[in-house]
């Protein structure tokens, strides 16, 4: 059992997504702060972008849905697996500790020459590190930018072997799509989104759900328990 979340199930946190309109992405060009690159010829805007974004997620606090999943997962160890495409700590606020942040995680800075990593909460990272302390090296957020490798979908891919049941919680489909991981054979799988997206074939979903993900978790907990209680 999966439950796979974008930056649509933050949005009622207070943080920005994507795609939507009047996103915090509206104000920036992708391609100067967040691809692969950037580091090397615009460092100095790129770590002030995501020092900026770290600030922001401090006094940001986990939403109904965010706390609702960690209670399920709770009750689950075993049966369920939380996977993000979000950098934000939400899901740790709510008290899960093991959940799969597929692009990184805000909080963190590393070394790519050495592998040195920390998490350094709510800081800008010149207030704690001019450079790697361990090897000098010039140090970056622990974000994938587009472009890069993202080394964590090998975990997510073993975990998608034998799953059952998959729910998609707040993303577009536009970095990744959920739709082939239903069409490779999972039987029950539930789409919540605001709205359609063209990015997604809603069609291959059992269930559909187009509201707020506030609104919609409390019939995804009963589908969930109710799948794994037969189960
Ligand atoms: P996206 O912005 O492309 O799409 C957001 C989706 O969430 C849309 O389909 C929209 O309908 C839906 N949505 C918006 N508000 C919602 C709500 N209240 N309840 C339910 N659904 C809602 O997001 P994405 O697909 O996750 O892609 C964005 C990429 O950028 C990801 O790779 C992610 O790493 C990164 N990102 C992360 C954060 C974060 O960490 N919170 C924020 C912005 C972007």
């Amino acid at each position: 059992m999966i439950i796979f979340t974008g930056a649509g199930i933050s949005a009622e946190s207070g943080i920005s997504t994507f795609r939507d309109s009047g996103g915090l992405w509206d104000n920036y060009k992708i391609e100067e702060i967040c691809s692969g690159g950037c580091l090397d010829w615009n460092y100095e805007e790129t770590i002030a972008f995501y020092d900026k974004r770290r600030l922001d997620i401090q006094d940001k606090e986990p939403n109904k849905a965010h706390r609702e999943i960690v209670k399920l997962a709770k009750a689950y160890p075993k049966e369920l697996k939380i996977i993000t495409q979000n950098v934000d700590d939400m899901f740790e606020k709510a008290g899960c500790t093991n959940v799969l942040h597929l692009h990184g995680f805000l909080r963190e800075v590393r070394c790519e020459a050495c592998g040195f990593l920390d998490d350094i909460g709510y800081v800008k990272l010149r207030d704690v590190y001019n450079a790697c302390p361990r090897c000098s090296h010039p140090l970056r957020p622990n974000v994938v930018f587009f472009g890069e490798a993202a080394p964590k979908y090998a975990d997510m891919y073993q975990e998608l072997t034998d799953c059952e049941m998959l729910v998609v919680i707040g993303t577009s489909g536009n970095v990744i799509n959920t739709d082939m991981f239903v069409r490779s054979g999972i039987c029950h799988a539930i789409l919540n989104n605001l709205e359609p997206s063209d990015a997604i074939d809603e069609r291959v979903y059992s269930k559909v759900l187009y509201k707020k993900a506030t609104e919609a978790v409390d019939e995804i907990v009963h589908d969930v328990q109710t799948f794994l209680q037969e189960g």
